[in-house]
């Protein structure tokens, strides 16, 4: 069988590591001239010339992101060295809100957000209790909920304070909506996972990850290595782009075997 993959962002470059772990036979077709999509390398320049690697933005993973982690430790990558870990904190400027303290850093999933919640120095003890009585319901009611609820709507008889510096913040950056938008399904699920998860390879589920390098080379790179090493006869076609996808007549009924690239 052979599978032709359209974009070497990290889904891409998952799926082709996956498939070529299969045996099957793959080809990697990516526009651009740098893989990663949207989590990659780009080459910049100074002023005075000097050339330097920059990232397309800053990018944080978290210790919850198992099936992620697992991947780039697959193709190869030292995770101590590739990512810094620090304790969860969603600190505002003014130095208000959650941080997990440094003496509860390596304590595991949910002490370390426990901890958090107990030291958040602007934050009343209703305010706390509040919250880690809405965590053990949630929690009982197994991180699940009516898919037509909104977060804003799950979180409505919590604390303003607590809304405003953990919820929002943490909707924000986790589903990329606002908690008016956002569908609490969802939100608990990756309260579920960051919070109350196991964490993986000795970084706790909530902690923060830092690449310690740039992001072509944490991931896409390494993958692209790996495949070309391991995935038989699979191919990279760097700044390639694929326009149309046409499969053969009848293709559906004859499997994969029939159908045919168009490109
Ligand atoms: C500034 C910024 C910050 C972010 N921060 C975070 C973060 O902190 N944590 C987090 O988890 N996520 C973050 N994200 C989201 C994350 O980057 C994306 O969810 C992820 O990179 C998407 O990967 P992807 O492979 O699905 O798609 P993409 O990265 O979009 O990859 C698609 C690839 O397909 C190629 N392509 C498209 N069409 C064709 C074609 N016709 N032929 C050939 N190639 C094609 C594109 O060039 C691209 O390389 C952030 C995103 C941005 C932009």
């Amino acid at each position: 069988m052979r599978l032709a993959v359209v974009g070497a962002g990290w889904a891409g470059m998952a799926a082709a590591v996956e498939a070529a772990s299969r045996g099957i036979d793959v080809t990697v077709f990516e526009s651009a001239r740098t893989l990663g999509g949207r989590a990659r390398a780009l080459p910049a320049q100074l002023p005075d010339g000097t050339p330097l690697t920059i990232d397309n933005g800053q990018h944080i993973l978290i210790g919850a992101y198992s099936d992620t982690l697992a991947l780039m430790q697959r193709v190869g990558l030292d995770l101590s060295q590739a990512l810094l870990a620090l304790p969860l904190a969603l600190p505002h400027t003014d130095g208000s809100g959650l941080q997990t303290p440094a003496w509860a850093a390596h304590w595991p999933a949910p002490l370390d957000a426990l901890a958090a919640i107990a030291t958040t120095r602007s934050w009343r003890w209703r305010e706390r209790l509040a919250l880690v009585n809405a965590s053990l319901r949630w929690q009982r009611q197994g991180f699940q909920c009516d898919p037509q609820l909104t977060v804003a709507e799950l979180c409505a008889r919590l604390p303003a304070r607590v809304v405003q510096e953990l919820i929002e913040p943490l909707c924000v950056s986790a589903l990329n909506t606002p908690t008016v938008d956002a569908s609490a399904a969802v939100f608990l699920r990756v309260l579920r996972d960051a919070l109350f998860g196991k964490g993986f390879a000795g970084f706790s589920a909530s902690s923060l990850l830092l690449p310690r390098t740039d992001l072509s080379r944490l991931f896409p790179d390494a993958a692209a290595e790996w495949l070309l090493r391991h995935g038989g006869s699979t191919q990279m076609r760097i700044g390639t782009r694929v326009s149309t996808l046409r499969p053969l007549r009848n293709a559906m009924d004859a499997g994969p075997r029939r159908w045919r690239r168009g490109l």
